[in-house]
């Protein structure tokens, strides 16, 4: 991409073209080396500082109903005068090569809605990158003027913590369950939470569902708080019936506020920084390394090795990280 291609490239997706922040997207979920240096470039010259935007990151297991919810509160949003931007991060699309179903299948209304920017699901080609492309698409999304950034990931781990290293409120979509069931789920991810929703509230699950909003209210005092100023409520709702969408919402945005007040808000994005920075220049480096001929068969001893089981990983590390230092330019 020449220059002027990236200036006007940048200008387009400041002017809030969707077509231009499709390409965008596209080609910071690239690994190409010119691509990861247009990307650089492109928010550089789009800013960052001065597009704010609450950003949500929304967590649960297949099933428990984030689509259903990111539907309906996604037009809860609009009809408040917002412009929200759902993206999603989902390593198990990542592995398939993309969802079952299609993004625009999973938010029919949303979908719908001119107000909105659903960016589909990334494909294989993003694999290895979910963490730091995602980062750049939600700056992407915020300088093409959506100011409500929701971020959505699949229950399995890894990604909750990855989503809420980039966003300002976690909220936690739980199913109806027993009490036995209750500990399944992860302290650490409880732990990560600003907002948290037991689903499907509805028909013969309602009375189990606010059940189990009560034992979660009562588990959550005994966590670590995430914030000193911040109690995170606990209720049950209903995605499909579109009960406690309001709710949920203006609990987000009270988060949002309080954090802001206590000037949190800016110690977790100033700490995000910081952790995508180190992120970068990690991956940024092992590029390198893994491109340095001189170091191939070096990089082909200690892999050998390591799988054989005659050499440790950490040992084999440290000669690798010797032999870059001590590589010839
Ligand atoms: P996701 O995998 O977390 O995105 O879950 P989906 O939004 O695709 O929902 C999974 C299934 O649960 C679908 O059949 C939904 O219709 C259903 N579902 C979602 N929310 C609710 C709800 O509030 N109540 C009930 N009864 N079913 C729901």
């Amino acid at each position: 991409m020449t220059a002027v291609d990236q200036v006007q490239l940048a200008q387009r997706v400041a002017s809030g073209d969707r077509q231009a922040l499709a390409q965008a997207i596209t080609i910071a979920e690239s690994t190409r080396a010119d691509h990861r240096r247009a990307t650089t470039e492109l928010l550089k010259t789009l800013g960052t500082v001065t597009h704010r935007s609450t950003r949500v990151g929304i967590s649960g297991v297949p099933g428990v109903g984030k689509s259903t919810l990111i539907d309906a509160l996604g037009c809860h949003i609009v009809a408040q005068g917002h412009r929200p931007a759902v993206l999603t991060v989902d390593p198990s699309s990542a592995r398939s090569g993309g969802s079952i179903l299609g993004d625009k299948t999973r938010m029919p209304n949303l979908s719908q809605c001119g107000e909105a920017y659903i960016r589909p699901s990334p494909t294989s080609g993003a694999l290895g990158g979910v963490g730091r492309h995602t980062r750049e698409t939600i700056q992407l999304c915020e300088a093409a003027g959506f100011d409500i950034v929701l971020v959505e990931t699949v229950g399995v781990g890894q990604s909750e913590y990855a989503v809420s290293g980039m966003t300002d409120v976690f909220l936690l979509l739980l199913l109806p369950a027993g009490g036995d069931e209750l500990q399944g789920i992860k302290r650490g991810i409880m732990e990560l939470a600003d907002v948290v929703m037991v689903n499907k509230a509805d028909g013969v699950l309602e009375q189990t569902a606010r059940g189990t909003a009560a034992d979660y209210a009562n588990a959550i005092r005994l966590l670590k708080p995430r914030s000193n100023s911040w109690a995170v409520p606990v209720q049950a709702g209903s995605a499909l019936q579109r009960e406690g969408i309001d709710r949920i919402w203006s609990q987000i945005l009270a988060c949002a506020s309080v954090l802001n007040e206590t000037g949190e808000l800016q110690a977790r994005r100033a700490e995000q920084s910081l952790t995508w920075m180190w992120d970068d220049t990690i991956a940024a480096l092992k590029t390198k390394l893994e491109s340095d001929e001189s170091l191939r068969p070096t990089i082909v001893a200690m892999e050998a090795q390591v799988r054989a089981g005659t050499l440790t990983p950490t040992a084999a590390a440290e000669r690798l990280v010797s032999a870059f230092l001590n590589r010839r330019e």
